[in-house]
C-alpha cells in the first residue's frame, strides 16, 4: 500500500497536525514575529501533550497598566500565564473561559486571572505596589513569591458558556503559582502534569521574558515516555532564562519533546485583552439607588475603573442626568 492510499479517511484534526519541521519553524517565527502566542504540541512516537506559551509583551502591558511593583508584576504575570496555560481545559479556539482566582494570606492580597480559549487574558491583584520581598536559592537573588501570595486556596472557575460555571479550589502548596496549578490539576481534574512558569523583570522593572509551559501524559502514554518527558521536564533551563535568550515556543516544545518527533496541533495568539468598555460601565452607574446618583450628578460627575484592566470611564454630570432619566423611564 502506497503512503496516499494509506492515508485515505484520516480525520482532518491529523491533517492539520505538522510536523515541526525547520520550514514550519521559520513560518512560525515569521508570522508571529515577537508577539506572543502558544503551541501545543503532541509526539508521533507516544501520547505526550505539550502547551508552550511566551507571554513576555503581555505581562508588560499588565504591568503598564496596573502599575506594579516588581514582586507584583512577577506574580500578576505568573498568574496571567497560569491562566493561559490552564485553558487546556477548554475547547480550542471556542468562547469558554476560565477564572483563576489565588486567594492568599500574604502582602499581595487577592490575585485574579481570566482568559478565553481564543488567549485573550486579563486580571489584577490586590495591592499592585507591595513591597518586593527577595531570597536566595543556590546564591542567586530571587524574588519570593511565596511570601508575597502567603498561604490560602487556589480556584479555577471554568465557564462552558451553559450551566452553571464549574468551579472548584485546592491549598495553596508553595504559593509559587506553578507548582499550585499542577497540584490543582492533579487534585481536581485527575491530570498528573508538570507546569513551569516564569515572569523575567528586569532592573528597571520592565519584564524581560516570561512564559510556560504545561506537559502531560495523555491516556495510553507508556512508562517508558513519561519517564522520558520528566527526565527532559527536569533538565530543562527555567523557561524565562530560555525565552531571554531567544527561545521561542516551538523550541521549547523541542526540548522538552527530546527523543520524540513533536507535531504541532494548535497555535494561539495569546494577548492581554479585557472586555470592559464604557457600555459597560454603564451597566454599573445605572444599577446605584436612585439616591447615589442624584449625590454623583451634584459632585459634577463619576470616574468608574475597571478592576480587571485599570481602565478609567468617566461619566459627566450630564451623563449622569441622562441615566437616571433612563432609570426612571425604566422603573416604571
Ligand atoms: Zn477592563
Amino acid at each position: 500500500m502506497d503512503k496516499k492510499e494509506k492515508n485515505v479517511g484520516v480525520p482532518d484534526r491529523e491533517k492539520l497536525m505538522k510536523k515541526l519541521t525547520e520550514e514550519v519553524k521559520s513560518d512560525l517565527k515569521s508570522y508571529f514575529q515577537d508577539r506572543d502566542y502558544g503551541v501545543i504540541a503532541v509526539t508521533e512516537e507516544d501520547a505526550l501533550r505539550a502547551f508552550v506559551v511566551k507571554t513576555t509583551n503581555l505581562c508588560d502591558i499588565a504591568r503598564l497598566r496596573h502599575k506594579t511593583s516588581p514582586i507584583a508584576t512577577a506574580v500578576l504575570g505568573r498568574a496571567l500565564t497560569g491562566a493561559l496555560l490552564l485553558t487546556s481545559l477548554l475547547k480550542h479556539a471556542s468562547d469558554q473561559r476560565l477564572l483563576l482566582r489565588i486567594e492568599g494570606d500574604g502582602p499581595i492580597g487577592l490575585v485574579v486571572a481570566e482568559a478565553n480559549a481564543k488567549g485573550n487574558v486579563r486580571g489584577f491583584v490586590k495591592n499592585p505596589q507591595v513591597e518586593t520581598f527577595v531570597k536566595e536559592v543556590n546564591g542567586k537573588k530571587k524574588f519570593d513569591i511565596g511570601r508575597a501570595v502567603g498561604s490560602g486556596f487556589l480556584t479555577v472557575v471554568k465557564d462552558f458558556g451553559f450551566g452553571t460555571p464549574y468551579e472548584s479550589s485546592v491549598p495553596l502548596v508553595s504559593g509559587e503559582i506553578a507548582e499550585d496549578i499542577a497540584y490543582y490539576l492533579l487534585k481536581s481534574e485527575q491530570i498528573p502534569s508538570a507546569v513551569s512558569i516564569g515572569v523575567l523583570v528586569g532592573e528597571t522593572g520592565k519584564v524581560e521574558a516570561a512564559g510556560g509551559f504545561l506537559v502531560q501524559p495523555l491516556p495510553g502514554a507508556s512508562d517508558k515516555a513519561i519517564e522520558k518527558l520528566e527526565e527532559n521536564v527536569k533538565k530543562l533551563p527555567p523557561v524565562s532564562a530560555l525565552i531571554k535568550e531567544g527561545k521561542r515556543p516551538e523550541e521549547i516544545v523541542e526540548l522538552l519533546f527530546e527523543g520524540f518527533t513533536p507535531h504541532i496541533l494548535a497555535l494561539k495568539e495569546l494577548s492581554f485583552k479585557c472586555k470592559c468598555s464604557k457600555e459597560v460601565a454603564k451597566g454599573g452607574v445605572i444599577a446605584l439607588p436612585e439616591k447615589d446618583l442624584k449625590e454623583l450628578i451634584e459632585e459634577g460627575g463619576v470616574t468608574i475603573r475597571c478592576n480587571f484592566c485599570n481602565e478609567e470611564y468617566f461619566f459627566s454630570r450630564e451623563e449622569l442626568e441622562e441615566i437616571l432619566k433612563e432609570k426612571k423611564s425604566g422603573d416604571n
